[in-house]
């Protein structure tokens, strides 16, 4: 098993690859790369991500639009890469309700060409974005890395066998890979228009525009809402982590859980909403009632520590929604 590539700290200079970096999360990442002076080469399709959000670090990046189900585009663009970090996905549970051949493709196929990529380009890591939908209902919280995972979409499967790959990547062929399970992110550059748009930018929406939000259920679900800065600081840190992180799955998330009425509060107040009540709709499939994460592994071996509470990461959102609403570009 392994290899004695030892920790490769990125250098400046090195070359990353990011794939679905101009959505949402890959987009800050690569905002995080830029500034510490790594050469950036995003591959996107642009299905949900979009080249607005690269805004400012074009000049510094080279974008390829391209299809990680394409082995051979996949093969071109991971040459001569230090580093992968894998983001391209189609991201949403209820997508994968509607459609899971179409998020099988892209998220279970399209990993296995990344990381077949990455093993022949001699690629020193892969961090891949996995997601808290690999627990599933999990019988007990905060969710520990080692519970047995019970995905309850399709979705959450592609996710699951995403990581298992990159298990096997690392116990087959040596392939240093780490998969990250991110908690239900939010932040700058999350498209509150987007067909499956996520809970955050819906209500911050909303809450700018004075009309109701949407619930669906009760409300009292609850996650572990993940403010997208913290998010970056993961990859980063897994970038350079050492061999004990390898092979593993590690959550990423704040560590609180709050309910969705909750969120909707706390979103008028930051958003300086004029207090129109939600609309409750009924529940949708593929979604779990509470999620809600340990990160204790997370920071004992990769160093991380979550820099931004619920408040504060929905406070700096809801200003960065609000200057991109003055400047007509929602
Ligand atoms: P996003 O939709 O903004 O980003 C996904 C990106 O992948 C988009 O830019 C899209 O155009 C690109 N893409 C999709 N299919 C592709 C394909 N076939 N080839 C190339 N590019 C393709 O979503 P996001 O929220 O930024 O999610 C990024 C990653 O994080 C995804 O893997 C997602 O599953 C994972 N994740 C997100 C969250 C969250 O709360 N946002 C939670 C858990 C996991």
């Amino acid at each position: 098993m392994g290899d004695d590539r030892g920790p490769a700290t990125l250098r400046p200079g090195d070359l990353c690859l990011v794939t679905g970096g101009a959505g949402f999360i890959g987009s800050n990442l690569v905002r995080a790369l830029v500034a510490r002076e790594l050469r950036v080469r995003v591959l996107d399709d642009l299905s949900t991500g979009r080249l607005v959000n690269l805004e400012g670090t074009m000049d510094h990046l080279e974008f390829v639009q391209g299809d990680v189900r394409d082995a051979d585009g996949v093969r071109t663009v991971t040459q001569g890469c230090t580093a992968v970090f894998h983001e391209a996905a189609i991201p949403s549970v209820a997508r994968s309700v509607a459609d899971p051949i179409a998020t099988n493709d892209v998220n279970v196929n399209g990993t296995l060409h990344v990381l077949m990529a990455a093993r022949d380009a001699g690629v020193q890591r892969v961090v891949f974005a996995s997601s808290s939908s690999v627990y599933g209902n999990a019988p007990a919280l905060p969710a520990r890395e080692e519970l047995l995972c019970r995905p309850i979409s399709p979705y959450g499967v592609s996710k699951l066998a995403g990581e298992r790959y990159l298990q096997a990547f690392w116990e087959s062929y040596g392939l240093p890979t780490v998969a990250l399970r991110y908690f239900n992110v939010f932040g700058m550059g999350q498209n509150p228009r987007a067909e499956y748009a996520a809970v955050v930018p819906r209500f911050i929406a909303a809450a700018l525009e004075g009309t109701p939000a949407t619930i669906f259920g009760d409300g009292e679900q609850a996650r572990d809402f993940t403010f997208v800065e913290d998010v970056v600081q993961a990859n980063l840190l897994a970038a350079d982590s050492s061999p004990d992180a390898w092979g593993q799955a590690f959550n990423v998330a704040c560590g609180r859980r709050h309910s969705v009425n909750e969120l909707h509060a706390e979103v008028q107040a930051a958003a300086g909403g004029t207090g129109v009540p939600p609309v409750n709709e009924s529940p949708r499939a593929g979604d779990v009632r509470e999620s809600h994460a340990s990160i204790e592994a997370a920071h004992r071996v990769l160093g991380y520590s979550p820099a931004f509470g619920f408040a504060d990461g929905l406070r700096r959102t809801a200003d960065w929604y609000r200057s991109q609403m003055e400047r007509g570009l929602l």
